[in-house]
């Protein structure tokens, strides 16, 4: 096993922004990476995220604001000054140099003379030491990738940039190399920012995920945080799916919040609501559908008390091995889903058939509806 000395470093941006003409791509931004992080920058295409991530390389000047690593102010640096290496999505590798050479370059351009026993380590680190003297086009995608993120790393950066570095690849080899990147992270203990517009990447693989849209940063949390309390629409329609019911604030009552719902009522602790809380206001009420529970109607009774509750129809049921999706349209939510495990499955849970929805006040999250 190899670890690098490095100690990694905080990166903070303090009001940085970047505008090109009349276009914003990134509204002033304040943001610290923790030391040692594995952190992700996620949002759909055009967001600001490579913009953001440029910024912090030195590729792209802001418009305003500064950039530290650590204690250094890199705002004006330019990038080869600057504690960081970034891994790109199309892997840049010299074709004519084996896997060595390519991992050795940096060291060489820096005049290192014995560079064997390092590059060796850092193939070793990326599970590569066999592949030494082979030529980039004799691997395949994600060695490939593992030899830039190794010639990203020889030269012990603090901070490793990685810009949808395994976009190009297949989804079984991304789903593999993801884990890879994290162990690697793990072992070498720098930090790690990593862009990317796939959730599902972000939450496996970050210890903490900048949500970001339309050039700013919408929610900033760890991956069970954004999830199960997303604090705007788009950040709980981003990341997986939400359904959500049209409320009005009717009362508090201490840490809770009732909201009028069509004819019923729904509760929710108030911790876990973005939008105003005063009686009268418009609340947008989410559940994550594997939080609700089906009841047929004709067993309404069994509903334990202090549930949330609503009523509908199945629209649609998908039986898929352990659990089955279904389809539930109400008059409050149309197609409303819910994902149950098949354990005692109701045979009459089918679609036509009248429901109750019911779940937890505590997996309850209110979103302001004036911003949706
Ligand atoms: P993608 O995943 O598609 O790369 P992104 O979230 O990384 O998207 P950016 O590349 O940061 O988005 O771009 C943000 C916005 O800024 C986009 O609308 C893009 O067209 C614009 N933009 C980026 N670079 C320039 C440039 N040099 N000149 C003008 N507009 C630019």
């Amino acid at each position: 096993m190899t670890t690098t000395t490095d100690t990694g470093a905080d990166v903070r941006l303090t009001g940085i922004s970047k505008t090109y003409g009349s276009f914003t791509a990134v509204h002033p931004l304040d943001l610290t990476v923790p030391q040692g992080s594995f952190f992700a920058l996620l949002g759909a295409s055009g967001c600001g995220k490579t913009t953001t991530l440029r910024m912090i390389a030195g590729l792209e000047e802001p418009t305003s604001g500064a950039v530290h690593l650590g204690d250094q102010d890199v705002t004006h640096l330019p990038p080869y000054k600057r504690p960081v290496n970034t891994v790109f999505q199309s892997y840049a590798l010299f074709p004519h140099l084996d896997i060595f050479e390519n991992v050795a370059f940096g060291l060489r351009r820096r005049g290192i003379k014995s560079v064997k026993k390092q590059v060796e380590d850092m193939l070793e680190l990326v599970q590569l030491g066999e592949q030494a003297r082979k030529k980039p086009h004799q691997l395949s995608g994600g060695q490939q990738q593992r030899v830039a993120v190794a010639r990203a790393l020889i030269n012990h950066p603090k901070v490793l940039l990685l810009d949808e570095p395994l976009g190009a690849l297949d989804l079984k080899l991304r789903r593999q190399m993801q884990l890879e990147l994290k162990r690697i992270q793990t072992e070498v203990g720098i930090t790690f920012i990593h862009v990317t517009h796939d959730q599902e990447e972000a939450m496996t693989m970050a210890d903490t995920v900048a949500v970001m849209n339309a050039g700013r940063v919408e929610q900033l949390g760890s991956p069970t945080d954004l999830y199960e309390n997303p604090r705007t629409t788009f950040v709980a329609n981003f990341l997986g799916t939400s359904n959500l019911i049209e409320a009005e604030v009717d009362s508090r009552y201490g840490e809770e919040i009732v909201l009028k719902a069509g004819g019923g009522k729904l509760t929710l602790p108030k911790a876990r609501c973005s939008a105003p809380t005063s009686p009268g206001g418009k609340v947008l009420v989410g559940v994550r559908p594997e939080k609700v529970s089906l009841t047929h109607a004709d067993d309404a009774g069994e509903v334990p008390e202090g549930r949330n509750r609503i009523t509908g129809k199945i629209a649609d049921a998908s039986f898929i091995g352990v659990s089955t999706q279904y389809v539930v349209d109400s008059p409050v939510c149309p197609e409303f889903a819910v994902y149950a495990q098949n354990i005692d499955r109701d045979p009459r849970l089918v679609p036509g058939a009248e429901v109750v929805l019911h779940w937890s006040p505590a997996h309850t999250f209110g979103l302001d509806a004036a911003q949706s």
